[in-house]
């Protein structure tokens, strides 16, 4: 950024920055309180730069944040231990899967009420008069249209008679800025208020698709080099040009490094076991082999539990010498996904 945006809110390398609002469906993001419900991984479009991994793209998996599931009711589960106040639903398309995305809205807006904030992620390809109305009725709040042909803004024309928030959501492709211009006039001409531009991200899914077109990962990051000088570019010129839309710029960081984190640290405190030490985003606990008549008493004292031939005890409990194991820390995910495993005791001898 070479000259600042007099009124550039928030940070446009980490936690993403925007001119105007924000949509309700991010400040919720931005807070960790939104479940991403991922209903399909099938979708029509073959977008060059789909960020889908080959496990979910084509396949219908069905996932809550990283959790494969296999009803609502799991849905439901993984929202409240993760103190979630909305969902995202995503893909693939969801309306692929409409019907199940129909029973996951109307599940968590009867589970929840009201206001529990629900947006949904789609091109709209697949999207006409009676499925955009199933949404609403069961209780969609917001739609996010990714602008990918005419398809889309037929969409959003069709969105606008409705009550639902409505917001694009394009990547923000470096060499593309007449592309993003256009769609902003177009969608300010409409009356959209709201888009979102993501940082263009390199995955395990769409690697060779981006370099082939001359696409670079910045070092160290899966970001693409130039996505986030464009997006700024645009928000400049939006700005200069006195256009009444609110663009937001989401990096690619933004999900991994703060959506997450945050997500796991609420987790963290709302699905904690006893023998666990919450430690901001992870937990840890001691998994232990001592002499039979002292884990014989930490589980008697219900300070531990077994676990084969181990005891499982909180690292703050003082064990005997003679005790030999590790101090394991792990994501609070359901199951736990262990991160490292240090040896109890230390070399030194020390916990
Ligand atoms: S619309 Fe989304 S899920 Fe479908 S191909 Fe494009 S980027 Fe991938």
């Amino acid at each position: 950024m070479s000259v600042p945006i007099p009124s550039l809110k928030g940070d446009c390398g980490d936690i993403g920055c925007w001119v105007g609002d924000l949509l309700p469906g991010c400040k919720l993001c931005m807070e960790g309180k939104k479940t991403v419900v991922f209903v399909t991984g099938v979708c029509p479009e073959r977008c060059y730069y789909c960020p889908l991994s080959p496990w979910r793209k084509g396949r219908d998996v069905f996932f809550a944040n990283n959790s494969e599931v296999e009803s609502v009711e799991d849905v439901i589960a993984e929202s409240v231990v993760s103190g979630s106040e909305g969902a995202g639903i995503t893909g693939g398309d969801p309306i692929a899967r409409l019907d199940r995305t129909l029973e996951v809205i109307r599940a968590l807006k009867e589970f929840y009420g009201s206001k529990y904030h629900i947006h949904l992620y789609t091109t709209g390809i697949l999207l006409n008069q009676r499925k955009l109305e199933d949404l609403i009725s069961a209780g969609l709040d917001e739609l996010r249209i990714h602008v990918t042909g005419l398809h889309s803004w037929r969409a959003i024309q069709e969105a606008l008679k409705y009550p639902v928030t409505l917001g694009i959501e394009n990547p923000s492709i470096p060499g593309q800025l007449r592309t993003l211009k256009d769609i902003v006039i177009k969608a300010w001409e409409l009356g959209v208020r709201y888009i979102n531009l993501n940082e263009l991200e390199f995955s395990e899914g769409n690697y060779t698709s981006l370099y082939m077109r001359g696409f670079r990962p910045l070092p160290g990051s899966v970001a693409a080099e130039g996505s986030m000088d464009t997006a700024v570019e645009v928000m400049r010129w939006v700005v200069e040009e006195g256009i009444d839309v609110s663009i937001h710029f989401c990096p690619a960081v933004y999900k991994d490094r703060h959506q997450f984190r945050r997500r796991m640290e609420l987790r963290a405190m709302r699905t904690r076991l006893p023998y666990e030490e919450v430690s901001g985003a992870t937990v840890k606990w001691l998994r232990v082999r001592c002499p039979r008549s002292f884990e014989d008493m930490v589980v008697l004292a219900d300070a531990g539990i077994r676990d084969g031939e181990y005891v499982i005890t909180h690292p703050k409990v003082k064990l005997m010498e003679g005790c030999v194991g590790g101090l394991l820390e792990a994501y609070p995910t359901t199951p736990r996904r262990v991160l490292n495993e240090t040896p109890y005791p230390h070399i030194s001898g020390q916990p």
